[in-house]
């Protein structure tokens, strides 16, 4: 560590701007701070540098029931993140990560678990006269503006310590939830009094003003936990199974399953969902017409195309609805995904229906398609993988559903009783199959995956749509669960990992790579260790499944079966 920042800024001072670059290593800064540059800037237009603030345990002050757990961990980094960014955002020359609604483990702050010291990853943007180093605006960034930050927002003196505990104390409930969702029979709860709505498509932030409505559990699906800090809480259980929901158009319906789309992930106080929550391994399926698949076993959905061609090892560059959703959805299983959720809005109509009118038109040897109602009793009973469908639009499910939930009024009511009764006339409807078969396990080709552009490592997000990785760009726009463009980056990151650790070394199946992967990133000495080996940058930790969708889009994979 060395000392004497200021004076090593003064002497710069009208130096060439690339000389920025020695100052590369750990500073000690006065008052017991340690600033740790890890990249330099080449320009005054290039991304900026990137910083490590370092807070010794001592001195941020943080009692140990606040951070002796990795959920306390991130749950404490992801309040301070918050923190951290608040105080920053009049100093435009830094850049703190702060993340949004969700609390993920994030590259931006980690908390040690030793000691309970706090880093903070930042990029610092090094003033400069045009491309003359500002040696005195640097000093009094780094050495009294960073400083004043790591003081006001990372030591547990100079914050509220009711808000903190508060953060904490949700964050673990909400951890404690999802843990109980197994024991209980359950794939999701979604707490009464949790409010769904947001605020616009584009704002993840909770609805505000007149006529919004809690959430209330009818009472055939109520279920009370008790929780560590809140005690016992009542909502809605879903059950595993199939379960429908149904409703009026504008009633709710997409509004709860996105709710619970995001309920694998733990959500920061005042938002609205910190009750609501869904299984680790649930996973949002939809179709995505002129994605690329690579030899999947699709024949349960698609068989017998037009030409011949068969479908037990099939390969597009451009699929259809259809197709894509048959794909996605077995990829799913492929990668673990045992909970799966479908919405009628984003889904292709015909591989979820083909009721008895047209059944009686369109001989079964003229439709390759076979509809998801046909397996998906069996994708339960013969495989463990339930599925939540939102399904306003044709009442052939309510034969195979196990619970139907209708949203009236942004109310759910439990319905499924009348659904059996009316699912007791007979339509005409023959079953098209019998059971779901399963997926084919594949093996990725490591040398596909090569993020290297002329001999340096290239991943990037480009907003939460696309990845850049090498010379690739993978579209990610049906990955829905992706929460924002670090956590883009933290999927590419963890696909580079797969290959540079060896896990991927085209004998191991996906998802025994996958496995080895979680193994690192939930290891110690922390779950952002093991990715930022690869690449310093503003990322969130991903799933096994956002990397498996990733991996699965990208255009040059290549598999073995
Ligand atoms: P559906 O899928 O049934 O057609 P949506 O879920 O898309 O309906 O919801 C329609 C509208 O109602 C959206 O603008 C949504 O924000 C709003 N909305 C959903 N739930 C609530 C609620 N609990 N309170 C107030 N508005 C809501
Ligand atoms: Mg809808």
């Amino acid at each position: 560590v060395r000392q004497g920042l200021d004076s090593e800024l003064d002497r710069l001072d009208g130096a060439p701007y690339g000389r920025y670059k020695g100052l590369v290593g750990a500073w000690e800064l006065p008052g017991g701070w340690t600033l740790e540059v890890v990249r330099g800037q080449a320009d005054p237009f290039a991304p900026p540098a990137r910083a490590a603030l370092h807070v010794p345990g001592e001195r941020a002050g943080f009692p140990r029931e606040l951070w002796d757990s990795p959920v306390r961990r991130r749950a404490l980094a992801g309040y301070l993140m918050w923190r951290a960014a608040q105080d920053a955002a009049s100093e435009p020359a830094c850049q703190v990560d702060s993340g949004g609604q969700e609390v993920l483990d994030r590259s931006s702050c980690v908390i040690g678990a030793v000691d309970g010291s706090v880093t903070l990853r930042l990029g610092v943007a090094l003033p400069g006269h045009h491309r003359r180093i500002d040696g005195r605006s640097a000093r009094r960034l780094l050495c009294r503006g960073l400083p004043q930050l790591a003081e006001r927002a990372l030591c547990h003196t100079a914050l509220d310590p009711a808000e903190v505990a508060d953060f904490v104390a949700t964050v673990e409930d909400s951890v404690a939830l999802r843990s109980a969702l197994p024991g209980l029979g359950l794939v999701a709860f979604v707490a009464d009094g949790a409010l769904l709505p947001r605020r616009t498509g584009a704002d993840d932030r909770p609805a505000r003003g007149a006529g919004l409505v809690p959430f209330r559990a009818p009472d055939e699906l109520r279920v009370t936990v008790r929780l560590p800090h809140a005690g016992p809480v009542t909502g809605m259980g879903v059950p595993e199974g199939v379960t429908l929901i149904v409703g009026g158009g504008f009633h709710g319906k997409s509004t709860l399953l996105r709710a619970l789309e995001t309920g694998m992930w733990d959500h920061v106080p005042g938002d609205g969902r910190e009750r609501v929550v869904s299984r680790s391994d649930t996973v949002k399926i939809r179709a995505e017409d002129g994605r690329r698949v690579e030899r999947v076993d699709v024949h349960a959905f698609v068989d017998h195309l037009p030409g011949g061609t068969g479908t037990t090892d099939f390969s597009t560059p451009n699929a259809s609805g259809s197709t894509s959703q048959a794909a996605s959805l077995c990829e799913a299983v492929e990668s673990g995904a045992r909970v799966l959720l479908i919405d009628e809005d984003t889904a292709a109509t015909n591989l979820m229906i083909r009721d008895a009118r047209m059944q009686a038109l369109v001989a079964k040897e003229r439709e390759p398609l076979t509809p998801l109602v046909d397996s998906v009793r069996s994708l339960h009973r013969d495989h463990g993988v339930s599925t939540v469908l939102v399904m306003g639009g044709s009442g052939d499910y309510l034969e195979v559903a196990d619970r139907v939930v209708m949203m009236d009024a942004y109310r759910p009511y439990d319905v499924t009783e009348r659904a059996r009764e009316v699912a007791a006339v007979p339509t005409g409807r023959l079953a098209e199959a019998e059971s779901f078969p399963g997926v084919v396990p594949r093996r990725p080709d490591p040398s596909c995956l090569d993020a290297t552009v002329r001999g340096r490592t290239r991943i990037r997000a480009r907003g939460t749509d696309h990845l850049v990785f090498g010379e690739h760009d993978v579209d990610l726009r049906a990955v829905e669960q992706l929460a924002d463009a670090p956590h883009v980056t933290g999927v590419g990151l963890a696909m580079e990992l797969l290959v540079r650790h060896g896990h991927l070394d085209g004998r191991r199946s996906l998802a025994e790579a996958l496995d080895l992967l979680d193994q690192e990133l939930t290891g110690p000495p922390d779950s952002v260790a093991a990715l930022l080996s690869v690449h310093d940058d503003d990322f969130a930790v991903p799933r096994r499944y956002e990397v498996a969708a990733a991996l699965n889009r990208l255009r040059a994979l290549k598999v073995f079966r």
